[in-house]
C-alpha cells in the first residue's frame, strides 16, 4: 500500500502530460526567438557560418576529428561524387584525467591521435600541401568564422583548465604545427551541424540535425533574415543554427525537475547548467534512475531495504542498462534480474522488485523522449517545416538503442501537430555526422571562401 502510493507519486512526478509538453514547446520557441536577437541568451542559437546546400556531387578527400563525447574519433572521408562516400576511422579513448587536466595536454593528445591515424592508414602528404580537417568540437562555442570561435563553457564531464574564452581551433592548429603534422583546421563543426549535413547529403529535405547521446542538442536551417543578431554578410539566404538547446530552462521556470534531478545536478561537474540536457541525455538518465531506486530502498519500499555496494556508487547505473530493462518482455523479467543480481550484485530480487525497477526506468526514459519531442516540436513549429515533407537526422546511442525513443518522440509530435506530422516528418538515424558531416563542412568552408 505504501509502495503503491510511492509508485503513484513517481508516476505523477515524471509524467509529461500533453498540456505540459505543449507549454514546454511554447516556452522553448520563445527561447529560440530571444537567442536569435542577441548573444548570451539561455538558448545560445549560435550562427554556424555554414551556408549553402549540398547536392551530392561534391568530390575530395578530407579528415575529420570528433571530440566531445566518450571517444575521440579520427575519420578520413573520400567523396567520390554522385553521393558516394568512403570512410575509414579509428576511435581513441579519452582518459578521464585528460578531460579535466591541462588544456594543452588535451589538444596535444588530439594531434597525436591524428598523427597516429595518418601513419596507420599510410596517408602521405606530398610537398607542402596540407590536408583539410573538419574539427567536430561538440561544446558550446561562440563561432566568429567557419574555423574560429571561443569556448563558452565545458559540458559532459569535460573541464580542462584555462580553455573557456579561448579558441579551440587555435589550440589544435598549434598542436599540429608544433609536431609538423601537415593538417589545416578548415572548419569548426558542432556535431549537430555535422549530423544535419551528413543527413542532408542523402536526404535533401533535411531541416534538422539532433544529437541524443552523451549530451543532447540540435541544429536547424534558419532564414538569415530571421537572425536579428547576425552582422555578417547576407549573401546567402540560409544559415545553420547550432541551438545548444541542452541549456534550455536555466531559469528553472518550466521543466518539472524532481528531487532526483536536483541531487544528480548538484553532484555533476556543471551544477545549475544544462538543465534540459540533464533530463534527456545518456550521461544522466542512469544516474537519475539510481537516485529514485536509492530513495525507494531507503524507505524500505524496494529490495526490503537492502542496498548493494555497487548501486551505492554514483554513476554505476548505466543508461545502457535502462535499454535492456525496457526491452525485457520476459514474464520473470529475466534480463532485469541479470542486471540487478549479476551486474549490480544485489542478492536475490523478487519479481515485484524487478517490476518496480522496470517502471522507474520507463518513467525516466519516457520523460526524456517526451522532452526531446517538445524541443523538436518547437523547432518544427518555428520553421513551419512540419507542414511539408521534411527529414530529421538524429545521431547518438541513446536514440539508436533505447527502445521506443523514436516512437515516443513521434507520439509527442502528433500531440502537438496532429496526425499529419506522421506523413510529413521522417526521423532517421543519421550516423557519422561528425565524420562525413565535418568533412562536408570543411568542403562548404572552402566553397564559401572562394565565392567571397
Ligand atoms: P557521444 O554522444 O559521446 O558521441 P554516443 O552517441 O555513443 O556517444 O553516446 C554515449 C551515451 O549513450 C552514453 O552516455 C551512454 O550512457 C549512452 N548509451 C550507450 N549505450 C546505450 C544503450 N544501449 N542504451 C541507451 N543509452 C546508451
Amino acid at each position: 500500500d505504501k509502495q503503491k502510493n510511492a509508485v503513484q507519486a513517481l508516476i505523477d512526478e515524471f509524467t509529461i502530460s500533453p498540456e505540459l509538453l505543449k507549454d514546454i514547446k511554447n516556452n522553448f520557441m520563445e527561447g529560440m526567438q530571444k537567442g536569435l536577437k542577441k548573444d548570451g541568451e539561455t538558448l545560445a542559437m549560435i550562427t554556424s557560418y555554414v551556408m549553402g546546400r549540398l547536392d551530392g556531387s561534391e568530390v575530395g578527400s578530407y579528415l575529420a576529428l570528433d571530440v566531445g563525447g566518450t571517444n575521440l574519433r579520427v575519420v578520413s572521408v573520400h567523396l567520390t561524387g554522385g553521393g558516394e562516400i568512403s570512410t575509414r576511422q579509428t576511435k581513441y579513448r579519452i582518459d578521464e584525467k585528460l578531460k579535466v587536466g591541462d588544456a594543452k595536454a588535451l589538444f596535444d593528445f588530439m594531434a597525436v591521435c591524428v598523427d597516429n591515424f595518418l601513419d596507420e592508414h599510410q596517408i602521405v602528404v606530398r610537398g607542402d600541401t596540407q590536408i583539410e580537417l573538419g574539427f567536430t568540437f561538440s561544446f558550446p562555442v561562440l563561432q566568429t568564422s567557419i574555423n574560429r570561435g571561443t569556448l563558452i563553457s565545458w559540458t559532459k564531464g569535460f573541464n580542462a583548465a584555462g580553455m573557456v574564452g579561448k579558441d579551440p581551433v587555435a589550440y589544435l592548429q598549434d598542436a599540429f604545427n608544433r609536431r609538423h603534422i601537415p593538417v589545416r583546421v578548415a572548419a569548426l563543426v558542432n556535431d549537430t551541424v555535422g549530423t544535419l549535413l551528413a543527413h542532408a547529403y542523402h536526404h535533401p529535405d533535411t531541416v534538422m540535425g539532433v544529437i541524443l547521446g552523451t549530451g543532447c542538442n540540435g541544429a536547424y536551417i534558419e532564414q538569415i533574415s530571421n537572425i536579428e543578431k547576425w552582422k555578417g554578410d547576407a549573401a546567402a539566404k540560409e544559415m545553420v543554427i547550432n541551438m545548444e538547446f541542452g541549456a534550455f530552462d536555466k531559469e528553472r521556470t518550466i521543466l518539472p525537475l524532481t528531487m532526483f534531478d536536483n541531487k544528480m545536478d548538484r553532484k555533476s561537474v556543471n551544477p545549475n547548467k544544462q538543465i534540459l540536457e540533464k533530463m534527456i541525455a545518456g550521461m544522466y538518465l542512469g544516474e537519475i534512475t539510481r537516485n529514485v531506486l536509492l530513495n525507494l530502498i531507503d524507505r524500505r519500499l524496494l529490495f526490503e531495504g537492502h542496498i548493494s555496494p555497487d548501486l551505492n556508487q554514483m554513476w554505476t547505473f548505466e543508461t545502457a542498462y535502462m535499454s535492456t530493462i525496457e526491452a525485457d518482455a520476459s514474464p520473470t523479467l529475466h534480463a532485469t534480474r541479470k542486471i540487478l543480481e549479476s551486474t549490480l550484485s544485489f542478492p536475490a530480487t523478487s519479481l515485484n522488485d524487478r517490476q518496480i525497477v522496470k517502471l522507474v526506468v520507463e518513467l525516466v526514459g519516457k520523460r526524456a523522449a517526451r522532452l526531446s519531442a517538445a524541443a523538436l516540436a518547437g523547432i518544427l513549429e518555428h520553421t513551419g517545416s512540419w507542414k511539408q515533407k521534411s527529414a530529421i537526422g538524429i545521431d547518438g546511442s541513446l536514440f539508436e538503442y533505447y527502445p521506443s525513443f523514436d516512437t515516443d518522440i513521434m507520439d509527442g509530435l502528433e500531440e502537438v501537430f496532429g496526425p499529419v506530422v506522421r506523413k510529413n516528418i521522417s526521423i532517421g538515424l543519421a550516423q557519422d555526422g561528425s565524420g562525413v558531416g565535418a568533412a562536408l563542412c570543411a568542403l562548404l568552408a572552402a566553397k564559401h571562401s572562394t565565392s567571397v
